[in-house]
Parts: structure tokens; C-alpha cells; sequence
């Protein structure tokens, strides 16, 4: 099993300066690469053959040259690579995702990932050791089992200035699936407001202090966008919106966690609707909020969770009429709209809160689901 810990990290100033030389790195090979394989893709692009016989550049191939290069993590630079073959490996699968992009140090993130070789990245004390870094400072705010071991660390800057390092684990674990109890079944309606309305009939409310940070994100957004561009209080002024930003993020991380946890600790099996969350926020309309919203975020939560301790989660089709159905009868109302909030249904007179009744039919069909598989 993989694990991610993700913790702050406290560079020196030294250091500083050394991340910042391997974040650019990163992106000067990256971008060599790319329009070394660009050109080739330019001229062979209508022979496959010749195509496949051309050998792609390493990073080595670079050093000679830029000599600088001598002075970062070579395992940053060879991830640089591994990236770039992804990238273009996903073009050639479907021409739709585009020709990889060139990196530039305004629009993209300033990370690199190193590997873990002969225990050269370990944690002694409240530190971290990199290659080429040595030690730094880092906030372990949970610690990592001694059966765990770290594969490979991504280290980041954002927006904010602030240093993050995310550590990738590995460890063994035989998980006993759990025979679940019918009582312990949940069915979870996504909706924008409360991220879900569970069969109980429980809707799970982000916490008044996440609406408070998104209130004052949004009014120095609003500050932001009327600074003088280049000017001294724009750069001031983008550096506290990004602060916000990262602050109402972790926030929101935080919030998907606990309710996560609580829910797989309660039960054995939840049903969820299976969203394509892109789509959906396309075709109607919803924009950034769906997105921010932290669905597809917090059912990665889910499972993991609940697939660590023997359970599991069910993914109904997207087609199952969950909301229009009435839970009661079966009685099914195509006229339903996105605005009605309540379920009055025509057949059995029942009136249910629309989330609700939506929530019970999840669980539902998730039973069904279960019977099938079993
Ligand atoms: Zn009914």
C-alpha cells in the first residue's frame, strides 16, 4: 500500500537558494526535452517508423553545456524526464489531452521529486534529510510508522512562500474485508452547499470559519483585481490573496478528512453517485464552486479510508434516477428541477427533503449493488 504525509518545511536560507536553483533546473530540462521532442514529432510526425527509432535526451545530455546543472539533485532532473514521457505518453493514447506544454516559472508549480535511495532522504530527529540539501527543518505533525517506507518526496513552494514536502510511503498490510451489517449501509447525495446529505438524513456542513475565510478570500480577490498592474501594492496584495487561498485549502482538506474518518469509522459500505465532476460542472453551469467544492476529493478520502480497514465504497451509475424517484413508492417525477428542494410526490403524497430522498435511494440501489456482487 502507498501512503502520502504531507508536512511543512523550514529551509535555511542556503537551502532556499538551492531549491529555487533545482526548481528552475527542473523546468530548464523539462522544456530542453520537450522541444528537442517537439522538433523530432515536427518532422517525423507522418512516419512511425522513423518516429520510433529516434532516442529521446536525457538530462545527462545537457551537463556539459549548462554546468550548473552539476549542482542540483540528478534524481530531480531524471523525474523531470519521467514527467515529460508521461505528458507524452498520455498524447499518443488521446490526441485530445494535446501535445505537452512547456513549463514556465510564472504559471506552473515550483516542486521537484527526488527518490530514496540507500536511505539517502531520512528522518532523524525534527529533520529531514534531502540529497544535495542535507538537513532541514521540518513540523512533523504526525509521525510515520517504522513499517512504512519512504519511496520518494515531492518538495514545493507556493504561491504563498511557503515550503511543503510531501513524503510517499510504502508498507505491507493484509486488511480483513468486514462483513457488513445492513444497519451500517449509507447512501450520500453530493450537493454544493453541504457537500452531502446522507440516508440518515444528515447534511454534512462545512464549518461557519471555512464560509468566513471564502467570504474574505473573495473581497481580496475583489482588492486585487483593481491594483495598478506592476505595481509595489499589487505584489503585496497577490501574496495575501495567496495566503488566504492556501489557508482556505487545508481548511477544506482538514474539514474532507474528519468527516471522512467519522464516516468510516460508523459504517461498513456507502454508496455514492458516480460523478464526473468536469462534466458536470461544464454542462451546468456551476463553474469554479464544483470544483471547490472538494467532491472528488473527499470520495478519494473515502476510500482509502474505508478500503484500509476492510471496507468499501459503491459507485452507482450516474444514470440511476436518485433524485427523481420517490423513496416510498418508486413513483418516478422527470419534471423534477434543480430549484425544487423539496419531494412531494405526486403518487403517495410523501414530502421529503429533496437531498434526502435522494440519499435513501442511494442507499438502496447501493444494497442492490451489494447483493449483485455477493
Ligand atoms: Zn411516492
Amino acid at each position: 500500500m502507498n501512503k502520502a504525509y504531507k508536512f511543512r518545511l523550514y529551509p535555511n536560507k542556503e537551502q532556499e537558494i538551492l531549491f529555487g536553483k533545482t526548481f528552475g533546473s527542473v523546468r530548464f530540462v523539462y522544456n530542453k526535452m520537450l522541444a528537442e521532442r517537439k522538433d523530432v514529432y515536427e518532422k517525423f510526425k507522418e512516419d512511425k517508423e522513423e518516429l520510433k527509432k529516434y532516442k529521446h535526451p536525457t538530462p545527462a545530455k545537457y551537463k556539459p553545456e549548462f554546468e550548473w546543472l552539476k549542482e542540483v539533485d540528478s534524481l530531480a532532473l531524471a523525474n523531470a524526464q519521467l514527467d515529460l514521457q508521461t505528458a507524452y505518453n498520455n498524447f499518443f493514447r488521446d490526441k485530445k489531452i494535446g501535445f505537452p506544454k512547456f513549463k514556465s516559472k510564472h504559471e506552473d508549480r515550483n516542486s521537484y521529486t527526488t527518490n530514496n535511495v540507500n536511505n539517502n532522504i531520512r528522518i532523524e530527529d525534527k529533520k529531514i534529510k534531502l540529497p544535495k540539501l542535507g538537513y532541514a527543518r521540518v513540523i512533523l505533525h504526525r509521525q510515520i510508522p517504522d513499517n512504512q517506507v519512504i519511496k520518494s518526496c515531492t518538495i514545493s513552494k507556493a504561491p504563498s512562500e511557503k515550503y511543503y514536502i510531501s513524503i510517499l510511503v510504502e508498507f505491507e498490510e493484509k486488511v480483513q474485508p468486514v462483513k457488513h451489517k445492513e444497519e451500517n449501509i449509507l447512501g450520500l447525495d453530493f450537493d454544493i452547499k453541504n457537500l452531502y446529505t446522507d440516508s440518515q438524513g444528515v447534511k454534512a456542513e462545512y464549518p461557519k470559519f471555512y464560509r468566513k475565510a471564502l467570504e474574505k478570500l473573495h473581497r481580496e480577490q475583489c482588492k486585487l483585481s483593481k491594483c495598478v498592474k506592476g505595481s509595489k501594492n499589487r505584489n503585496k496584495q497577490r501574496l495575501k490573496v495567496a495566503r488566504i487561498h492556501e489557508k482556505v485549502t487545508n481548511c477544506r482538506k482538514d474539514f474532507l478528512h474528519k468527516k471522512s474518518r467519522e464516516l468510516a469509522n460508523k459504517y461498513d459500505v456507502i454508496a455514492i453517485e458516480d460523478l464526473n465532476m468536469k462534466a458536470m460542472s461544464q454542462c451546468l453551469n456551476f463553474g469554479k464552486s464544483v470544483m471547490d467544492n472538494g467532491w472528488g476529493m473527499f470520495t478519494t478520502f473515502l476510500r482509502y479510508k474505508l478500503e484500509f480497514e476492510g471496507k468499501k465504497i459503491i459507485k452507482v451509475d450516474k444514470w440511476y434516477p436518485s433524485s427523481k424517484k420517490c423513496n416510498e413508492c418508486g413513483e418516478v417525477n422527470k419534471e423534477l428541477k434543480l430549484s425544487d428542494k423539496e419531494w412531494i410526490c405526486k403518487s403517495c403524497k410523501n414530502i421529503i427533503d429533496r437531498d434526502y430522498n435522494a440519499a435513501k435511494n442511494l442507499r438502496e440501489e447501493g444494497i442492490r449493488l451489494l447483493h449483485l456482487m455477493a
